[in-house]
């Protein structure tokens, strides 16, 4: 198939793109013929196909299932069993998912030819920026990337973020020195604090050289930036005299970056010194790194909380949201990347996987005259295919523009049918393949009585209250949200990190505007949770404010829990008892909407 081109050749790259958006249709049909000959004889299709590799009865008989469903086989894999009862070709190893926004993490088969297939997408990226941004070969990228300790199932496979496989292989070890400023041994030290420091310092070093800012997702450039502001001081020290800090103990992190802090630099020290000096850390990136053309972070779904601030930080470098996938499979890159963050769409890659898509409607006649998100409310229900076939996922030739749909992935290494959980909306058409919106993570909800808030409402109600919140100097860092149901009727509770622009003053809180983005929020829910509020069936939202670091300590919390921090999302609300414990540590003050009135 047309993935064997040479990957580091860009206008290859850009035909290679063309081609596979124009056949799309042909190249679905295709990759569902290759995935049903090589696993049509598996234990798990077995149940469904009897042997046969009929494409539709693929799709009559085959199941549309979750995580759960296929966890037995996964579990008979890691304790010893032959992988092909799932799927034909050896599982090379286990990707764990960050089971931070879904739950619990999951294990999900890897294969060494579908490694290479993942890592395709991820120079796809590069003609494109090419594109759009000249010079980029000139110089490098300042990358916060991390890796994450692997371990092993008892039969002795090897268990990784998706990550830290990439990372870890020989490809990236190889073209890393050509396209990092943070020496390899940087990226792969397991001490993140270390980590995170010397690559700051090197890309620091080498600010001249630097031509984009990298991390996976958006979050972790943020907490990089919030680390920046508590050790400039010691950073330019290490410039100034040559020396690196006694802190950094890792071997590898200490001889790669002896080799770039060769010598004192007082120059360089005063110059990122007067710059973090400065009263207003507001275009603190484009300040450090003049060179830089872009930031390169996915700032979609629950990233995009973290616009606002990475705008403020970035000083006018463009954000640019690359690409969307999962430990599951690559979905779609991003061709525009100079469109609006918040507008962002994803071109699906047809030779990824094979794609459906379960058209989802909002559930609950209330909700939708209510809905202020371009139709999109919380409570979505998903067709499945019926005992008549009528109703039920649509391929990739049969998706409308503007309907969403969970994505249902058939992909090579033993997942068939499988609901990924995401909700997407049809924006659009690159040539024959189809590009969506990223909307939500289906799962996560807060939900009290018969309300259900969805991760879209809730960005969307938080987005409202914080434009209320900027002009007067604020800036909202992060959030996060549970629903407090110990007390009868219970509440939504927001936790907010808050910061003022100019990074010298102290956060001084007015109360009266404080509970005014309560009461704003509140309004931005929907029909149904001002119903219930009205009827006193939930009580007043609470929203408590959290010291600086206090989302830094929540994300050790889920690193220290097996999530890895570049794969880390924020999750917009909690369910785990002793997360809350965390984030309620950090409260310096609480406050009430003081709304009763919704719906006259
Ligand atoms: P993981 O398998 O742990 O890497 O998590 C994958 C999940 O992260 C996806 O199913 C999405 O919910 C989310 N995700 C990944 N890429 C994006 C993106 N570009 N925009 C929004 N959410 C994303």
């Amino acid at each position: 198939m047309a993935d064997q081109m040479e990957t580091n050749d860009y206008e290859n790259g850009w035909k290679f793109l063309e081609e596979l958006t124009e056949n799309g249709h042909r190249i679905q049909e295709q990759v569902l013929e290759e995935i049903l000959m090589r696993n049509a004889g598996t234990e798990y299709l077995s149940r469904f196909l009897h042997g046969q590799t009929d494409k539709q009865l693929f799709k009559n008989n085959v199941p549309i299932v979750t995580y759960e469903d296929i966890k037995p086989y996964i579990d008979r894999i890691a304790n010893g069993e032959t992988s092909n009862i799932l799927l034909a070709d050896p599982i090379s190893e286990f990707i764990q998912s960050s089971g931070t926004s879904g739950g619990q993490p999951k294990l999900i088969p890897m294969t060494a030819e579908n490694f290479e297939k993942k890592t395709l997408e991820l120079t796809l990226v590069d003609p494109i920026v090419k594109r759009y941004f000249d010079g980029l070969e000139k110089g490098k990228t300042m990358s916060l990337f991390f890796v994450k300790k692997g371990s092993e199932t008892p039969s002795g496979l090897t268990v990784r973020t998706l990550s830290s496989c990439y990372f870890m292989s020989d490809s990236f070890k190889k073209s890393a020195p050509k396209i990092c400023t943070s020496p390899i041994e940087t990226i792969l030290c397991l001490d993140h604090k270390q980590s995170m420091y010397c690559q700051l310092l090197t890309g620091l070093l080498r600010r001249d050289h630097v031509v984009s800012i990298s991390s996976i997702f958006g979050s972790v450039l943020a907490r990089s930036i919030k680390f920046l502001e508590d050790h400039w001081n010691e950073l330019c020290s290490n410039i100034r005299t040559g020396c690196l800090s006694d802190w950094i103990t890792d071997p590898g992190c200490r001889n790669a970056v002896s080799l770039i802090l060769t010598r004192p630099n007082p120059e360089l020290a005063d110059t990122i010194e007067h710059i973090c000096g400065n009263e207003s850390w507001e275009g603190i990136i484009k300040k450090l790194w003049p060179e830089a053309k872009y930031i390169n972070s996915v700032i979609t779904g629950t990233m995009s909380q973290y616009i606002s601030l990475l705008d403020f930080y970035g000083g006018g470098v463009p954000l640019v949201s690359p690409s969307y996938g999962s430990s599951e499979s690559t979905f779609g890159i991003n061709l525009n990347p100079l469109s609006n963050p918040y507008d962002v769409s994803y071109t699906f890659l047809p030779n990824m996987a094979y794609f459906e898509f379960l058209p989802v409607d909002k559930d609950g006649g209330e909700k939708a005259q209510e809905s202020d998100f371009d139709g999109v409310s919380s409570q979505w229900s998903s067709e499945i295919t019926n005992a008549n076939g009528n109703v039920g996922p649509v391929d990739f030739a049969n998706v409308k523009l503007g309907q969403y749909y969970e994505v249902v992935v058939t992909t090579f290494t033993g997942l068939y049918r499988y609901r990924v959980g995401d909700v997407l909306k049809l924006t659009g058409f690159h040539n024959n393949s189809p590009q969506f919106q990223f909307v939500e993570r289906q799962n996560t909800v807060l939900s009290i009585d018969m309300d259900k808030t969805s991760e879209a409402d809730l960005l969307k109600a938080i987005g409202n209250a914080k434009r209320h919140l900027e002009p007067l100097g604020f800036m909202l860092m992060t959030f996060s949200s549970y629903a407090e149901t110990s007390s009868i009727p219970g509440r939504y509770v927001l936790f907010w990190e808050l910061k003022f622009k100019e990074s010298t003053r102290c956060l001084k809180l007015d109360a009266k505007i404080m509970e005014q983005c309560c009461s704003i929020v509140e309004e931005s829910l929907d029909f149904t949770y001002k119903s219930l509020r009205e009827a006193n069936k939930i009580a007043a939202l609470e929203l408590r404010v959290v010291k600086h670091g206090t989302f830094d300590a929540l994300m050790d919390f889920y690193v220290s829990k097996g999530a890895s921090i570049n794969q880390y999302k924020t999750p917009c609300c909690i369910k785990s008892e002793e997360a809350v414990k965390v984030l309620n540590s950090g409260v310096v003050e609480k406050f009430f909407s003081p709304k009763t009135f919704f719906l006259s």
